[in-house]
């Protein structure tokens, strides 16, 4: 089966009757664009860069980011990298120790907050973040955002960064896409407007079933409501994935959600062009692309749609995985 599925790397991710789809991979450190590349991945969707502080005791320098993002880009040869910024806290490497008070780590001062309570520690990412435009197709994303203004405060912060190395003389891509990643209700709720400030969405479904259906995604004792199958969550993909196309914007999936096979038609079938998955998972993913039609996927979320609880999706969906494979 293993000789099989790398067999596919060199193949088109495309139904069976002609949609080509988008298959990006997810990173945390960049020798794993290798690992993309032979998977034939067609870029990077999610590099989480915060994995960066997790190698040395102190904050990474300018030119410690930029020698990580210069490395991914040229990596990736051309192909599209977006790169996240900082999204510590919570489960993430609480560097900056929280509070002793903060008894809602996951509802508290992480990702994009953190960084813009850091805004020198931000900025000195998006110099470097920008500076890897140069090297490569270099896309900037910002992680948890969860109202309008935060998100200009982030684009505010990019934009003083860019005066700064205009200033300098450093050389860079003015016209960087910049996106923002979908992981809280709130955002969902309010595409409508998102969709004028940003080139592009990432679903986060990690974070937005744990914020939809208020359930821990670190707690065990709660992990059985944990699921990407749960109704609520279905819904919401499919309203953000229904206004990123009534705004013209492109979408893609970089939870967990999007590496799992038994999903894949499912999200097709909401509207999703594109899936960013972890490596390894690429070629069971394309795997099922390859098997079905768009026609089918659109079926198969028309039925979820008519589903009551997470178990009954579950239950149907492996049922056409089965009848796939
Ligand atoms: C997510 O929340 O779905 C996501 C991709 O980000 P992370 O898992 O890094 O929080
Ligand atoms: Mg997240």
């Amino acid at each position: 089966l293993a000789a099989k599925l790398d067999e596919l790397s060199d193949k088109a991710c495309e139904t069976l009757d002609g949609q080509r789809i988008q298959l990006l991979g997810n990173i945390e450190f960049p020798a794993e664009t290798k690992l993309c590349l032979q998977r034939g991945v067609d870029g990077i969707g999610l590099y989480r860069t915060e994995f960066l502080f997790l190698t040395g005791d102190s904050i990474p320098t300018e030119e410690q980011h930029y020698a990580a993002y210069r490395e991914v880009a040229a990596a990736m040869q051309g192909r599209p990298v977006v790169m996240r910024t900082l999204d510590l806290g919570a489960d993430k490497l609480p560097l900056f120790p929280a509070p002793d008070d903060e008894r809602n780590p996951f509802l508290g001062l992480r990702s994009i907050r953190l960084a813009l309570k850091h805004v020198d520690i931000f900025r000195l990412q998006l110099r470097a973040i920008l500076r890897a435009t140069n090297d490569g197709d270099v896309r900037v994303m910002f992680p948890l955002v969860s109202n309008l203004l935060e998100l200009r405060r982030a684009r505010m912060v990019l934009a003083d960064a860019m005066e700064d190395l205009e200033e300098e003389g450093v050389p860079f891509n003015r016209d960087i896409k910049v996106g923002m990643m979908v992981e809280v209700p709130s955002a969902v709720v309010m595409m409508e407007r998102f969709v004028d400030e940003v080139d592009f969405f990432s679903i986060g479904t990690n974070d937005l079933v744990q914020y939809t259906l208020a359930v821990d995604r670190s707690n065990k004792d709660v992990a059985s409501l944990y699921t990407s199958a749960d109704p609520a969550v279905i819904r919401l993909v499919k309203m953000a994935i229904d206004a990123a196309d009534a705004g013209g914007k492109p979408i893609s999936l970089c939870g967990q959600m999007s590496g799992a096979p038994l999903y894949t038609m499912l999200l097709l079938g909401l509207g999703l062009r594109s899936l960013s998955v972890t490596p390894a998972a690429a070629p069971e993913v394309k795997r099922v692309v390859r098997s079905t039609t768009m026609e089918h996927c659109q079926c198969v979320a028309e039925r979820v749609l008519t589903l009551e609880s997470a178990r009954d999706v579950k239950t149907y969906l492996r049922e056409e995985l089965s009848k796939l494979l």
